[in-house]
């Protein structure tokens, strides 16, 4: 519920209480929060989680670094405890023996940044903080207009200006303060850093502000309680799909996963698979490669939550797969697409980056790289809604016909 301390992940220094606020300031990397439970003496027990009456990741706070913020009856504590779904249809058609997809389009903003900037925004509100800032290419600026909304703060977003209308309609109804970037997200990025350290505004940046891993940090304790406490312990590890573009995502699954690890709550860590689209592969092609130094790309894939020219987060995205014995994997725009109608089919409406997951898990399979016995989890971080013309070159244009039974009639039994 409080602070012990934080490390930077690349040079490992250590800082205390008020001597950091964003990065490293020695070499400005991405920092690692300690909760305070990692040196308490007596630690938090299971049931504090488990027995918590509370549908969201509050139910959590006595592992976060910031305490429940309050305000019960708003957006902010309907985040996550999204559900996970066990869908027959996909499980034999790929041979698995056990899958599940976690939906992340039922968080109130439709995806997975609402974990981070539930978390962000009630750290905002400990410290006191009139104005936050982000810079988005439409999901965490959307997630951080709700999450603001839902306790009056002001909430700026700088978004490039390619990004999908629907994204930016939405940050326009939050009530945020849009603006528009001629430019891309990086320089989106760039301007949100210098206006926070001009105007003073608290700065939400994925792979900036190290209070977003925390709020992902949540998913990863959601696919314990809903799956990995219930599998059979002698099975091979749970094996977790999650799409990366920074790699924030990525991160704080694993550091949840660490975190449980370190208070014994789990044996042994689930493999985590990182899925990049081949157009924005700039981690995956440094981990393919070897190598621990990240050279940006020129990004361009249809999933466009995913599309990023240089990640924030790759070094620590990285170290999440390699230490949980995962893999990365790069999927074609085209297997992108392919994968939308199929978890339509089963009732589950994806945006292109959340689709990745599951052409990840399908390209896995087809090149042996996934074991049929273990068991499977996509995560599934975003709506369908959310990218509607990307969504719309999935699926065939509906026919239109005059409105007679005759002219049905051929339309449905030819
Ligand atoms: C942000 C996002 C991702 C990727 O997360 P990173 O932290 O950038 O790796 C994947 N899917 C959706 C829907 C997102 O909004």
């Amino acid at each position: 519920m409080g602070i012990a301390y934080f490390t930077c992940s690349v040079c490992g220094s250590t800082y205390f209480g008020q001597e950091v606020q964003y990065t490293c300031p020695r070499d400005g990397a991405n920092l690692d929060v300690h909760c305070d439970f990692e040196t308490a003496e007596t630690k938090p027990g299971i049931e504090s989680v488990l027995l918590s009456p509370k549908q969201s990741i509050w139910r959590y706070a006595s592992l976060l670094p910031v305490p429940d913020p309050g305000f019960a009856y708003t957006p902010l504590h309907q985040v996550g405890l999204t559900p996970v779904y066990q869908p027959e249809l996909l499980r034999e058609r790929l041979g698995l023996k056990q899958l599940w997809i976690k939906d992340e389009s039922r968080n109130p903003s439709a995806s997975f940044k609402d974990r981070a900037s539930a978390v962000v925004v009630a750290r905002a509100l400990q410290t006191k903080e009139e104005v936050i800032i982000a810079a988005s290419t439409g999901n965490a600026g959307a997630a951080l207009a709700c999450m603001a909304a839902s306790v009056g703060m002001h909430a700026i977003i700088l978004a490039p200006r390619t990004a999908p209308p629907a994204k930016v309609a939405q940050l326009l109804v939050f009530g945020a303060q849009v603006i528009l970037v001629d430019g891309n997200y990086d320089q989106a990025f760039d301007l949100s850093i210098a206006a926070s350290q001009t105007f003073g505004w608290y700065n939400r940046n994925t792979g900036y502000n190290p209070f977003t891993a925390e709020g992902k940090k949540t998913a990863a304790f959601e696919i314990w309680e809903q799956v990995l406490r219930k599998l059979d312990s002698a099975a091979p590890p749970l094996t977790i799909y999650i799409p990366v573009g920074d790699g924030n995502i990525i991160s704080g699954v694993y550091k949840g996963f660490q975190d449980l690890l370190s208070l014994g709550w789990i044996e042994r860590l689930p493999r985590l698979i990182g899925v990049q689209a081949e157009g924005s592969a700039a981690i995956a092609n440094a981990y393919l490669a070897g190598k621990d130094t990240i050279e940006p790309v020129n990004a361009v894939t249809i999933a466009d939550s995913i599309n990023v020219d240089l990640p924030r987060d790759g070094l620590r995205a990285l170290r999440a797969v390699r230490e949980t014995h995962g893999t990365y994997i790069k999927v074609s725009d085209e297997e992108i697409l392919q994968a939308i109608p199929i978890l339509g089919k089963v009732g589950i409406f994806v945006e292109p980056a959340a689709a990745a997951a599951y052409a990840g898990l399908v390209r896995a399979l087809a090149t042996g790289q996934q074991d049929s016995a273990a068991p499977v989890l996509v995560l599934c971080t975003g709506s369908g809604l959310k990218d509607i013309n990307a969504v719309m070159r999935a699926i065939p244009a509906a026919p239109v016909i005059e409105p007679t039974t005759e002219s049905l009639k051929k339309v449905i039994y030819g």
